[in-house]
């Protein structure tokens, strides 16, 4: 034996979105006045009842273990909210709360997995569902999803995709990064394939919370018993309660799917933090207000990225329909001479306006399309404002 590494780890990728962030970070410790689109969380702060509950729980001795799938109290509030929100009735031994929706997603893909199976994602998509899947002994299987079709995969591709080692269909709505949501008819279309098909379908529903105009988040579970059985509905408090540094993902899964997902998280992590808990069952039954008041500074911001980007030249996006995220389609820029350098890709790109510009972007290689930059419109107006007089500067100055 010799000290190497194992094959799983070194064949996974770090986050490139983290990476961004502490580039923008550093330089912002240097002094300069960087502007971040990069982050994937809300720039608001936790709402105040939220962390009431969490300083009464310290002052109350809720400083324990609890069960490790969760505790009883935050299950039933997740089960109600379930029922209210989504319209799906989970049982709490049909709940398994996590630390945050990422590890909610590697318990789903660590339940399921055996080596080899196929786990169809449709591109663009969030960086870490391919890389979990691979940690799951998974094989991910790219779908491309262009413009034309507002980036979400068709019945019919997903069909097309099906093997008979297909085991998993992930579907992301709204969505990050492309800002898309699925309407329900493409979602009936979905579920048809997926319960003909006989796989199961991660329903990754994190930022059902924000979505604008007539557009709803639906959770595909609810289209009817069959697909129900198939889904594993997964989410979380991060963006919807702007708790992303609590750690608290759930979901709602067939019995013996949350029965595997608490027996691997109860080996790994054993139960969330129990403060955060405390917090959770707050943020879930208590007052909403908040939830409402933080979408509508989202929806402001979104309107305001989609009209200056639109009139950009060499950038065109589709208006966002939920999240908080602009997919901005630069493929005009490739080829382009920038004061005598050439862009020769997006990571070029964004390399010039981190340096140049201080601006902060997410070049979408990771992302699975290449020609794509993200931008989050967690920040506010000012600072969108900013940096996007800064892109507008550095556009003027392509030849
Ligand atoms: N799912 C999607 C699509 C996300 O964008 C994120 C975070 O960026 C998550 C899940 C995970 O969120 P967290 O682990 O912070 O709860």
């Amino acid at each position: 034996m010799s000290l190497t590494l194992s094959v799983k780890a070194t064949k996974v990728k770090p986050s490139s979105t983290l990476a961004i962030s502490a580039k923008a970070n550093e330089l912002k410790a240097q002094g300069l006045d960087v502007v971040s689109f990069g982050a994937g969380e809300p720039d608001f702060m936790t709402p105040e009842n939220i962390k009431d509950a969490a300083h009464n729980a310290i002052n109350n001795n809720y400083t324990k273990y609890t069960a490790a799938s969760g505790m009883p109290a935050l299950k039933q509030a997740v089960c109600d909210k379930f029922e209210r929100f989504n319209h799906l009735k989970y049982e709490p031994s049909q709940v398994v709360i996590s630390n945050g929706g990422k590890h909610t997603l590697m318990n789903a893909f660590q339940a399921i997995l055996n080596p080899g199976d196929e786990v169809i994602i449709p591109a663009p998509y969030w960086l870490s569902y391919p890389e979990m899947v691979k940690l799951a002994d998974g094989v991910p299987v790219f779908v491309r999803c262009d413009a034309s079709q507002q980036y979400k995969i068709t019945a019919k591709q997903l069909e097309d995709a099906c093997t008979d080692k297909t085991k998993a269909f992930v579907l992301t709505s709204p969505s990050n990064p492309t800002g898309m949501v699925y309407t329900k008819e493409e979602l009936e279309a979905i579920a048809e394939v997926i319960v003909r098909k006989d796989i199961y379908v991660i329903s990754d529903e994190i930022y059902e919370n924000l979505v604008y105009d007539d557009n709803k988040a639906i959770s595909i579970a609810s289209l009817n018993d069959e697909i129900y059985k198939h889904t594993i509905t997964c989410n979380g408090m991060a963006k919807g309660y702007s708790m992303t540094g609590w750690r608290i993902g759930y979901c709602g899964a067939p019995k013996d799917v949350a029965k595997a997902m608490s027996s691997v998280q109860s080996h790994q992590t054993s139960n969330p933090n129990t403060i955060a808990q405390h917090a959770s069952v707050e943020a879930l039954n208590g007052p909403q207000e908040s939830v409402e008041l933080m979408r509508q500074q989202f929806d402001k911001r979104r309107l305001v990225m989609y009209d200056r980007v639109s009139k950009m030249p060499y950038l065109s996006m589709l208006k966002p329909q939920g999240a908080f995220y602009a997919f901005i389609d630069c493929h005009e820029v490739i080829g382009k001479n920038h004061k005598g350098t050439v862009i020769n890709d997006i990571s070029d790109f964004a390399k010039i306006l981190i340096e140049e510009y201080l601006v902060a972007v997410i070049p979408c290689a990771d992302f699975g399309f290449a020609d794509h930059i993200r931008l989050s419109y967690a920040t506010s107006l000012e600072q969108i404002n900013k940096g996007l007089d800064r892109i507008e500067e550095c556009l003027s100055n392509l030849k």
